[in-house]
């Protein structure tokens, strides 16, 4: 067995807690076993993002704090990985001293080679941008596993090129990867007892493997995953509405393990903002876009990601915001204020010009306003009957399971003898902003 012991540590989004999957893989195959104790490790991995400069300036607090840590094992190998090592190449390695190695998203299979020109003594750098790395061939080893709910990554990089967005610059071009290794995943992981994967992608509805005979899309992809065993659920993330087809709602609403619940980022409600932020859409086509989800797909939960305060935005934008929220009704969101990217079109283009104390205020109606939204909607849940899918025991008390509904609700029940993997319908007898709370009504599946 291997004496070499590492430790990851990953940041921000879906996508990375995937990647840091592949980047263990990787490490095995050259012999480095992961530790979930810092202190024993011999190399520490940050891995990173770069979608907001809080993001960053997190990063940068816990390399700082790492810098101990090598005080006291001088042996110690410090890594960034990801979106940061990608957007500050070698200028991170002239700001923080303690950084021996950094990777960018792309060049995860050159760390066992990294990691030895670190150990003669020299600092290692990656951070070439690829047109065609997937890591298809990667199994990756599932860290702090519930045993039951697993992500595929299928596609990587954006050529989207929304003003405000970095992720373009720190992810590169956009590709997808192989249908049959994804599929091949996926039925690996549902017969080891998986019952849940979620496929990732930056914009995964505009998923497009070339075959040598005919293209495969996204709707092609979830079906066929669909189809692997009636009781492996589907989830999928982040789709941009753009690319959010008829087609693709009527492939979802066929099949009942694809999960009734949609993320759909708006990002403003305003069309002038829209157009701003190049998201290639307005207030008029988005919300066609929710009814088209509302008549193909009845019960489907919708949820979204708005930003607070981009350039330009006025009180009546903001307003417009608030007002596309309520008609939408959306059951959850991630809500955030506008944040320059150095090097984005935004950052080149136009001015960061709402004070932080109206973006601060915008944020905070906006929060507000979708969190008597979630309660509502979860109001509207008492009384039904969902079949959740149990992933934990409750955090608040041992005699509580905690699992989600096709929704992607939290659903909290008594223990009885479920156990995670298990169907149970569970009726709601109460809720608050952020859970379901219920008894089963019967368990179909143990
Ligand atoms: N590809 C996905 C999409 O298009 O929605 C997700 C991208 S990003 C990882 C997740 C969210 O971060 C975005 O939907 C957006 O709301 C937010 N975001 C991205 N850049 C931002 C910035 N510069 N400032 C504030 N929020 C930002
Ligand atoms: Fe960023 Fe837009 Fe691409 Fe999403 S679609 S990753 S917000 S550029």
């Amino acid at each position: 067995m291997s004496e070499k012991k590492f430790y990851i540590e990953t940041y921000g989004c879906q996508m990375n807690f995937s990647d840091s999957e592949i980047i263990a893989s990787v490490m095995k195959e050259a012999d480095f076993d992961s530790t979930t104790d810092v202190k024993e490790a011999d190399g520490i991995f940050v891995n990173t993002c770069s979608i907001r400069e809080h993001a960053e300036q997190r990063v940068r607090k816990r390399l700082s704090e790492l810098k101990s840590f090598k005080k006291k094992k001088p042996h110690l190998l410090i890594g960034v990985l990801g979106c940061m090592a990608e957007r500050l190449k070698d200028q991170l390695l002239i700001d923080e001293k303690s950084v021996d190695i950094i990777v960018g998203p792309d060049a995860y299979r050159d760390l066992p080679k990294l990691i030895n020109t670190a150990n003669e003594g020299q600092k290692a750098i990656n951070v070439i941008l690829s047109a065609d790395e997937t890591y298809a061939d990667i199994n990756p080893v599932r860290l702090g596993s519930n045993g039951v709910s697993a992500f595929i990554s299928i596609m990587r990089g954006c050529e989207n090129f929304c003003a405000y967005c970095v992720v373009p610059y720190t992810r590169g071009k956009e590709r997808s990867r192989n249908p049959g290794t994804i599929l091949n995943e996926a039925r690996e992981l549902f017969e080891s007892g998986f019952r849940e994967i979620t496929f990732l992608g930056q914009n995964v509805n505009s998923y497009k493997w070339e075959g040598e005979n005919k293209d495969f899309d996204f709707p092609y992809l979830l079906e066929k995953a669909a189809l692997i065993n009636p009781l492996l659920r589907i989830r999928f993330a982040t789709s941009h509405p753009k690319d959010l087809s008829d087609e693709l709602l009527k492939i979802i609403a066929a099949h009942p393990n694809i999960c009734r619940s949609v993320h759909l980022p708006v990002q403003s409600g305003s069309s002038k903002i829209l157009k701003l932020m190049n998201r290639k859409y307005t207030r008029e086509w988005y919300m066609e876009r929710i009814e088209a989800i509302r008549k193909y797909i009845p019960g489907c939960a919708i949820s979204t990601d708005i930003i607070c305060g981009f350039s330009g935005e006025t009180d009546d934008d903001h307003h417009d915001t608030l007002s596309l929220m309520e008609w939408a009704k959306f059951d959850y969101a991630y809500m955030f204020k506008y944040s320059e990217r150095p090097g984005t079109a935004a950052a080149g283009k136009y001015k960061d010009d709402v004070p932080e104390e109206v973006k601060s205020r915008r944020l905070q109606e906006v929060i507000e306003l979708q969190q008597k939204l979630s309660h509502k909607s979860n109001k509207r849940d008492v009384g039904k009957t969902f079949e959740v899918l149990v992933e934990n025991e409750s955090r608040k008390s041992k005699d509580f399971l905690s699992g989600r509904n096709s929704q992607n609700k939290v659903v909290i029940f008594p223990r009885k003898n479920f156990k995670a993997g298990d169907y149970v319908n569970v009726n709601v007898l109460r809720c608050t902003a952020a859970t379901l709370i219920g008894d089963d009504a019967e368990s179909f599946y143990m």
